[in-house]
């Protein structure tokens, strides 16, 4: 029977595909009895368990990016040598027959007992590894309950095209699709700036977030529609709508062929103003489709997710080799590279950690600041790889003058490590900070006295205004780029940066939101820096501005706080 569920549309397009449900919620574990003559089957169930998860990572070691890094296999072999060890793989066995209970609470109780031994450890080394036995552990309950504790490849059948249907996905398992050609992926949570999202735009495919409950009502192979722009996913469809859908997803496909042509094109309004558009990339595999879309420096590397994924941290020459060709890449055009913001939804260790209020916690420059060794690493890789390019050091999070003080201090002490060596590196390297936190908009002069260069992070920055978590879907309806206090807040960063003649980009999803181009260039921006797949449409809407129109609309909608109005003022400005 055929059904629709609305959530939010986070990336535009229409993708028609057979749906593929896997799991990343945390497990519950019951204990049931099993009676003495089933023992031996219920040891049968967890080794098939087990062979299973087995089968999982060595098709995940085999499927490992090219160009990921070294330490990603490592990762998977570290993994695979925990689950062949006994005291995983057998030991539940024991404890089946010996207090006749089910798999999942032999695993449960042999884990606990496990972890607690990695808790007496002294060496920290060792400590560490506690998180990847309950990963590993996790991967067998899931494997005992059925679903897949990974996100397989797609068959080998191209025209089989897969709909990833998931309860909810980290931003660590969105970057691992990029190697993997899924038609499309909505999940039950999150909401529309949440890093999930963000990675999916990045992946150009249609996707939906907070549908609430498709993982429940979608069965295994059934087909979807997934309309990203409307965000609405048709299950079932009968053949009218498919056919329907058909015909827009090759016009969609057209319309994106024809943008293709404004690759070379130079972004300048109807009354000559050049506008500047970069491209956010998440790893230096995405520079490809930044140069592609036409972007002419990259304003956002989030370098967070080079740490993801892996159990160990990238050391200087791994970053170093992955900014450095980041940098050849580029060519000469601006690079953008922020410290890493880990913390919040990008956890290194997603198991422990997680702080009350992880949003408000620990995270970015913060964390930074509280290892400053581990911050020193990456501020000598960046350093060393400026001499291969126009490099920017952006620093995320900023909220006082001590944060930014304190940061220049240990890029001062990296720069010094590295004169001590007598490495070169660009030795006025332009420094720059995030604004998304409400304070630091609202204090400007804090940054702009002691920074080169601005970027509004208007994802954060909309978060702490308005008071949403943006990994919540159950609040995500309430993200609203067009609040009077976001307009304002904006209207006030532009001007007084302008008129402390600090260059200002927003790199924020709102960049990449074509219907607020004209709004965000009426306000007095002339810096964006967005997906690629966003660019060429926002290069257009630029292509077809006239600032001198656009001005008085937007100065407008300063002074409104009606919402309806607000709404009419931006149609009137796109119309
Ligand atoms: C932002 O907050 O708008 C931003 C660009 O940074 P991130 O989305 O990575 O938090
Ligand atoms: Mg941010």
């Amino acid at each position: 029977m055929s059904f629709t569920i609305h959530g939010i549309g986070v990336s535009g397009g229409i993708a028609i595909g057979h749906a593929h449900l896997v799991s990343h919620s945390k497990l519950e574990v019951a204990r049931y009895e099993i009676p003495v003559d089933q023992t031996a089957e219920e040891c049968a169930r967890f080794d098939l368990a087990v062979q299973a998860v087995h089968g999982e990572l060595d098709q995940l070691r085999s499927s490992v990016p090219v160009g990921a890094p070294a330490e990603f296999a490592a990762f998977i072999d570290l993994h695979l040598m925990i689950l062949n060890d006994s005291t995983l793989s057998a030991a539940p066995r024991t404890i089946i027959e010996t207090e006749r209970c089910n798999a999942e609470w032999a695993l449960k109780i042999q884990t606990d007992e496990l972890l607690q031994q990695f808790d007496a450890i002294e060496d920290s080394y060792l400590r560490e590894r506690r998180a990847d036995v309950i990963q590993v552990a996790q991967r067998v309950m899931k494997a005992l309950s059925g679903q897949p504790g990974y996100m397989p490849p797609p068959s080998g059948d191209s025209n089989r095209n897969l709909v990833l249907v998931a309860h909810d996905l980290s931003p660590a398992d969105v970057v691992l699709f990029k190697q993997h050609q899924f038609a499309s992926f909505v999940t039950d949570l999150g909401g529309a700036t949440s890093h999930t999202a963000i990675v999916a735009r990045s992946l150009n495919i249609p996707c939906i977030v907070a549908l609430h409950h498709a993982r429940q009502l979608v069965r295994e192979n059934e087909i979807i529609i997934v309309d990203g722009s409307q965000g609405v996913i048709i299950v079932d469809p009968d053949p009218q709508v498919l056919a329907e859908y058909q015909l827009r997803q090759r016009e969609f496909g057209l319309e994106r062929q024809k943008l293709r042509r404004l690759r070379d094109t130079p972004a300048r309004t109807l009354d000559g103003t050049d506008i500047e558009l970069y491209a956010n990339i998440e790893l230096p595999g995405d520079v490809a489709l930044a140069v592609d879309s036409g972007a002419t420096g990259i304003g956002l590397f989030r370098t967070e997710f080079l740490y993801l994924n892996r159990t160990d941290l990238p050391d200087e020459d791994e970053q170093f080799e992955a900014y450095r060709r980041v940098m050849e890449e580029m060519e000469g055009q601006p690079v953008t590279i922020r410290t890493y913001d880990l913390g919040a939804d990008k956890q290194i260790d997603d198991i422990a950690r997680l702080a009350p209020n992880p949003a408000l916690g620990l995270r970015a420059i913060r964390l930074c600041l509280t290892e400053p060794k581990r911050f020193i690493t990456q501020l000598r890789a960046m350093l060393r790889a400026s001499r291969y390019g126009k490099m920017k050091i952006l620093i995320p999070m900023l909220m006082n003058a001590s944060e930014v003080d304190q940061a220049l201090l240990l890029l001062e002490q990296a720069k010094r490590s590295l004169d001590d060596e007598g490495i070169t590196y660009d030795r006025s390297i332009p420094v720059g900070g995030m604004v998304e936190i409400p304070a630091a908009a609202l204090a400007l002069g804090l940054l702009t006295k002691r920074l080169d260069f601005l970027s509004v992070g208007t994802n954060d920055l909309i978060q702490y205004l308005l008071a949403i978590d943006r990994t919540d879907d159950t609040v995500a309806h309430l993200y609203d780029p067009l609040h009077p206090a976001v307009l304002t807040l904006l209207a006030h960063i532009f001007t007084t940066a302008a008129k402390a003649k600090i260059p200002v980009a927003v790199c924020g999803e709102m960049a990449g939101d074509v219907t607020l181009t004209r709004l965000l260039l009426g306000l007095g921006l002339r810096q964006l820096s967005m997906h690629s797949a966003h660019l060429p449409e926002v290069k257009q809407r630029v292509l077809k501005t006239s600032l001198a129109d656009s001005q008085p609309i937007t100065r407008r909608m300063l002074r409104t706080t009606d919402p309806v109005k607000l709404r009419n003022l931006l149609d009137k400005l796109n119309g």
